[in-house]
């Protein structure tokens, strides 16, 4: 089996993971200012996608461009997210610069989808492809493919711990060779519930004292978790942003979600902001959580929230996870001001963050690279892949960590 990495190699972002120049492995987009994507435009006979994040779906319609209508392999939500990410990205970066997509590349997704649930092999390309819940996001998978003699697990993004809106990844199927992802290869994630804890006290706190909370939040996945642990916790809480039509999207694939019925209550016990007549203005003095897009502070409805919350010190703003450099998260977190919508705003609000990652840290990687003492292990998808395979040789493994646009064989 040759690997040839298109992209997501010691980098996070644009993963594409093409084998034998016939089955494609997520053609992702990584989001910087201009967007990047895999260096090569492949013709594969078939496509397969772990989940429906933007570093993983965002270019897939991409494939469609020409002549080629390969099958696309995904679970429904990551079939469903990867219409709804393309719709967003025409919609914001139609102008600024060179789309490799089109409306009529993205409508053509829906003609050679191919959805599957997990645990069910199907036939991609001639090899048996298997998914097996990666705890990552909903529909998020591992991905298994078979060639009769080599057995490749692609780990896509994954989480070892539960987290309320998924449950942790449990599936170890054999495999000669692993390629996983490394994200937070350096971390060591404090435990859930402490964290839960101590974000819903501060909120709370802030709710008791007359100010207003701001939650940015990732549309996908991060959102419907806030949501749950403000039903959890009994806070009033709005959402905002494409976290609202993601979340009406996951409410039809219950089986996908660790506890439909939490769900269910987190979805009504949550108020939608539509955002007609000024309502974002009236909310921000409602003494309640706002749930709202985007993640990093790089726009959606944020960018009218923290201009009007943000003089106001007894209010408050709950980063709820990593921020890259250079977003204006990541800037008010480190000099407390910001730069929203053009505009360098100084925040007297407090500014607080919270590790609620999706991703399997330090630890929960080693488990699961546990059960694969004897295969190839190839990372990827992080910011030190190099460092993380030179100490899991040390460890015993053989393990490599592949660049972009080079092949090997497993
Ligand atoms: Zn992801």
């Amino acid at each position: 089996m040759d690997i040839e990495f298109l992209g997501g190699a010691r980098e996070i972002g644009r993963s594409a993971v093409l084998v034998d120049d016939s089955l494609l492995l997520d053609f992702g987009m990584l989001t910087d200012n201009p967007p990047q994507f895999p260096v090569e435009t492949p013709t594969p006979d078939a496509v397969v996608v772990s989940h429906g994040h933007l570093d993983h779906v965002g270019t897939v319609p991409a494939l469609l461009s020409g002549e080629a209508r390969p099958p696309i392999h995904w679970t429904p939500p990551t079939y469903e997210l990867t219409l709804t990410l393309a719709r967003d990205t025409l919609k914001l970066h139609g102008g600024s610069y060179h789309c490799p997509f089109t409306e009529t590349d993205r409508k053509r997704v829906t003609q050679v989808s191919n959805t599957h649930g997990y645990r069910e092999p199907f036939d991609a390309a001639g090899y048996e492809v298997t998914f097996y819940n990666a705890g990552h996001i909903p529909g998020s998978a591992h991905v298994l493919v078979d060639d009769g003699e080599t057995r490749l697990l692609y780990t896509g993004d994954f989480h070892t711990d539960d987290q309320r809106l998924v449950s942790g990844t449990t599936g170890r199927p054999d495999a000669d060779a692993v390629i996983c992802e490394s994200t937070y290869a350096d971390v060591d994630h404090e435990d859930r519930s402490v964290v839960e804890k101590r974000f819903a006290e501060s909120v709370k706190t802030t709710l008791w004292e007359g100010g207003t909370v701001v939650v940015p939040a990732f549309a996908i996945g991060r959102t419907q978790e806030m949501m749950l642990i403000c039903e959890e916790y009994d806070i009033p809480c709005y959402v905002d942003g494409m976290g609202k039509q993601v979340t009406e999207m996951l409410r039809q694939y219950p089986e996908f979600v660790r506890d439909a019925d939490a769900f269910r209550r987190a979805k009504s016990h949550a108020r939608f902001v539509t955002g007609r007549n000024g309502q974002r203005k009236r909310i921000t003095e409602q003494k309640a959580a706002i749930i709202t897009t985007s993640g990093m502070l790089s726009g959606g409805p944020a960018m009218t929230y923290i201009p009007e919350i943000r003089s106001n010190p007894m209010n408050k703003i709950t980063m709820t996870g990593y921020q890259v450099d250079g977003t204006p998260g990541r800037d008010l977190l480190e000099t407390g001001s910001a730069e929203i919508d053009g505009r360098v705003m100084p925040v007297s609000a407090r500014v607080e963050q919270y590790d609620f990652s999706a991703h399997a840290d330090r630890d929960g990687l080693v488990e699961l690279l546990s059960s694969y003492e004897d295969a190839a292990v190839l990372v990827n998808h992080g910011d030190r892949c190099e460092q993380f395979a030179s100490e899991l040789r040390a460890d015993g493994f053989d393990a490599t960590a592949p660049q972009v646009g080079s092949v090997h064989r497993v």
